[in-house]
């Protein structure tokens, strides 16, 4: 059998890779701690129906090494870890499925703290608190959106003085795609900041709620590449940053929530050479891991807004040192991350 982690083109000098197995609850988990010298490794832990162990092993990689780069930007005294869980959401969660991952954080004695993600929720982490501290986002304090999105407000400002050398929204247009959790409250700040909204989701409802509070123009689905805008905000899905929605995009501001913005890294390269400045995706959706981190580690809650703004000023720096460095901003953002969790 050809070894599939050490050679993966996701493995990066990544600490430590555990795969969980648990026969009587049916648990098959893979752990990665990426990096850890900031603090303890955390990201969420994602249940999903992988078609292959290998497909698996390949998110969790991916996934904790981003968290390594996220968690060190935003400054926070944590390191990078995901897991995943091998298993259908819909069908195949139990208590004590939930509970042998507890145990198995427990076995890591601490090097990763899991959270909820895509396919798990806090009542499944108040499963997983049964068996260890380990576990945090519990939900005790509420939705963490609500700050991912003040982040993106932040760094939409930030990115707007820059761009455009305004110190105001008012009147700009912004195309927002996806108005879930974040992207409505973002667009709640937009529109109180006197921006004018442009939105595409296939949620009728939240449609109809924009239009109706914030007097949103909806446009479909795959029209919000091609509006006339200032700002293009992504708070829907990944990789929309690629070869066919660049060539349409009008925005000169890139600024929005959704994890995965560029499809390939590449395309970093290309939104500068287009003049498109883009806010990593990594860097401006913090918001919501600055609250959870702060829960965990029980540091006063009136702080986290404060931390959260951060975020402005953190892509300020990123902006202008791209400028003189002639570099890609998602290039810069990744070094900024480098400096800190990599021992000189
Ligand atoms: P959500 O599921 O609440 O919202 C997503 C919205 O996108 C929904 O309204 C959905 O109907 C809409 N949508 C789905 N497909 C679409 C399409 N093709 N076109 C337009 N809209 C579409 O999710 P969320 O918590 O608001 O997160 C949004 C994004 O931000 C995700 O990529 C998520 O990974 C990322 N993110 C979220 C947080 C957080 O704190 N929730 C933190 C960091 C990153």
């Amino acid at each position: 059998m050809t070894a599939f982690v050490f050679n993966e083109p996701n493995f990066d000098a990544h600490e430590q890779v555990v795969f969980v197995s648990e026969p009587k609850s049916g648990l098959k988990a893979i752990i990665a701690v990426h990096n850890t010298h900031l603090g303890p490794a955390m990201g969420g832990c994602r249940m999903w129906n992988y078609a292959s162990e290998a497909e698996a092993v390949t998110d969790v990689l991916r996934l904790s090494r981003g968290m390594t780069y996220k968690n060190a930007v935003a400054g926070l005294p944590i390191g990078g870890g995901k897991s995943v869980i091998i298993g259908n959401p819909k069908t195949d969660k139990t208590p004590a499925l939930f509970e042998a991952l507890g145990e198995a954080l427990e076995r890591l004695g601490g090097r990763y703290v899991t959270a909820e993600d895509v396919g798990t929720s806090p009542a499944d982490m108040a499963h997983v608190a049964q068996k260890t501290s380990f576990v945090a986002g519990l939900g005790a304090s509420g939705d963490p959106s609500p700050f991912t999105a003040l982040g993106c407000f932040v760094g939409a400002q930030a990115a707007v003085k820059h761009q455009l050398k305004r110190d105001s929204m008012e009147g700009l247009i912004v195309a927002l795609q996806g108005l879930g959790h974040v992207g409505y409250d973002y667009a709640r700040r937009l529109h109180a900041a006197g921006a004018k909204l442009v939105v595409a989701d296939i949620d009728q409802a939240a449609l109809e709620r924009a239009r109706r509070e914030l007097g949103a123009e909806v446009v479909p689905v795959d029209s919000i590449y091609d509006v006339q805008a200032d700002i293009y905000a992504p708070c829907a899905l990944g990789a929309t940053l690629n070869p066919n929605t660049l060539g349409r995009l009008k925005a000169k501001i890139v600024a929005g929530a959704a994890n995965n913005q560029l499809a390939t890294a590449d395309i970093g390269e290309a939104l500068r050479q287009k003049g498109i400045l883009y806010a990593p995706d990594f860097v401006i959706n913090a918001g919501g891991i600055i609250k959870v981190c702060y829960e965990y580690l029980s540091k006063p809650e009136a702080d986290v807004e404060a931390h959260v703004r951060q975020i402005g000023d953190t892509l300020a720096e990123v902006f202008a040192r791209a400028e003189r460095e002639g570099l890609p901003t998602s290039v810069v953002a990744d070094r900024v991350a480098e400096q800190r969790f990599k021992p000189a």
